[in-house]
């Protein structure tokens, strides 16, 4: 049982928050120079193992909030690995989510023999089987493939000491519910429990009172949701002329890499089919593509092989990806809180970012619901970009089809694309 709770002082140092020294050591060599706030406030109640409820976003460091605690509490534990019986789980929304969690938590977790595993549906579950036989100390999962193996008997829950719901707001939005509560029922009752949340709903706050245990709260929303370093703007264009108006904003120069967020697959595919065919190297991200192709899409995008993703709001949601100069709404969300979601893969860590919206005379209203949320008036910007004069368009047309015959010859290379895209550049906004 968790002792007395400690006053939280933010404090500057991971050593201060009790980090050990296998843990300090990775954290040197991955970079982190000292605690995010959320990270202040809840290390040192975890490593006590006190439960927690935290709402934050991502962006904010809340994987190393908790994965830091949890892995050097198994550590300390000193256990070894058992077949079939993870120690710890983490539950998370979205196989993209998950890996993300898992590979955060390898790298913490370098200097110890801790055994972190992840598994998620839409592969194959062999691989995921051999790993849990071989014992896995911490099991990264999506709720779907998780109850699958636990039905076959690859997994037994019964000695969770450590359990994780991150960004429950989207597990439940996702319709993972009864998954969630079956999945919470196999653990047992002395586990320590941890929820994070985005957004408090009263699903999120039922949830959390059943599963939580006087737990710690931490707030880390910012008063004003989105972040200041985002240079924000709204561009009013009718509906059939955002394609166009879009291919000209992806000339900028300021722009080096950009997520485009559509409300559907369907609509994502015609995006990135419309810029394929115009010689910007595009890939699509959403929940009707094979799990392959999403890894695909996003390492690709990772290493600059394509610098445009076009994306659905589930399967962006919580991507940590490095250098995203753009987010552009091509519609805005039905729900003004995935505007908040959205923007946020920009102007990350303190970088600065640029985030689009284009808005038909239709969508002023979600405009509305949006501004409200953030509490800004949003910058309107008419570009004209719609109104090319016909020599104009022409010559863009073009260069454009010109620099398709350069890409085939370059290969899509990172550097010639840009010095290709200086060409053909448009100054936007
Ligand atoms: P998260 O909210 O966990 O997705 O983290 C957002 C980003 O912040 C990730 O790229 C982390 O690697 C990075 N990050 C987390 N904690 C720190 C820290 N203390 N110092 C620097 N970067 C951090």
């Amino acid at each position: 049982m968790p002792g007395t709770r400690r006053k939280t002082i933010l404090t500057q140092t991971f050593a201060a928050l009790g980090i050990s020294s296998a843990f300090l050591s990775a954290l040197k060599d991955i970079g982190y120079q000292q605690p995010t706030p959320i990270q202040s406030k809840s290390v040192a109640h975890l490593l006590d193992g006190h439960d927690l409820m935290g709402v934050a976003q991502t962006g904010t460091g809340k994987t190393a909030a908790f994965g830091l605690p949890l892995l050097q509490r198994l550590d300390q534990a000193n256990e070894p690995a058992r077949t079939r019986r993870p120690r710890s789980l983490i539950l998370a929304p979205t196989r993209e989510l998950a890996s993300q969690i898992h590979s955060e938590l390898e790298k913490f977790a370098k200097n110890t023999s801790i055994r972190c595993s992840v598994i998620f549906g839409g592969v194959g579950q062999n691989p995921q089987v051999r790993q849990l036989q071989q014992g896995v100390d911490v099991l990264v999962a999506t709720p779907g493939r998780l109850l699958d193996l636990v039905g076959q008997g690859h997994v037994d829950l019964s000695t969770i000491s450590v359990l994780v719901l991150d960004e429950a707001d989207r597990l439940l939005d996702m319709g993972f519910i009864h998954d969630v509560k079956r999945i919470v029922q196999q653990t047992p009752k002395s586990r320590q429990s941890l929820l994070f949340s985005a957004t408090i709903s009263k699903d999120v706050s039922e949830l959390a009172r059943k599963m939580l245990r006087d737990p710690i709260r931490v707030n880390v929303s910012p008063k004003q949701p989105t972040v200041k370093t985002i240079d924000q703007r709204v561009i009013m264009v009718e509906s059939p002329d955002k394609l166009e108006t879009l291919q000209t904003l992806l000339h900028d120069k300021a722009l080096s890499r950009a997520i485009v967020f559509t409300r559907t697959k369907h609509g994502a595919n015609k995006v990135v089919k419309k810029l394929c065919a115009a010689g910007i190297s595009a890939d699509a991200i959403h929940g009707n593509k094979s799990q392959s192709a999403r890894q695909r899409a996003l390492a690709d995008f990772k290493k600059g092989r394509t610098w445009v993703l076009v994306a659905t709001d589930i399967a962006a949601r919580g991507l940590d990806i490095e250098g995203v100069s753009h987010v552009i709404n091509l519609e805005l969300p039905h729900e003004p809180e995935s505007y908040v979601h959205r923007i946020g893969r920009t102007g990350r860590a303190g970088a600065s970012g640029v985030a689009w919206s284009l808005v038909a005379p239709s969508e002023v209203s979600r405009l509305r619901a949006v501004e409200k949320l953030i509490r800004l008036d949003l910058a309107h910007f008419d570009t004209g970009l719609n109104k090319l004069g016909p020599e104009e368009t022409g010559r863009r047309q073009t260069q454009t089809s010109a620099s398709q015959a350069d890409s085939r010859r370059e290969g899509g290379s990172n550097k010639k694309r840009h010095g290709r895209r200086r060409r053909t550049q448009r100054r936007a906004a």
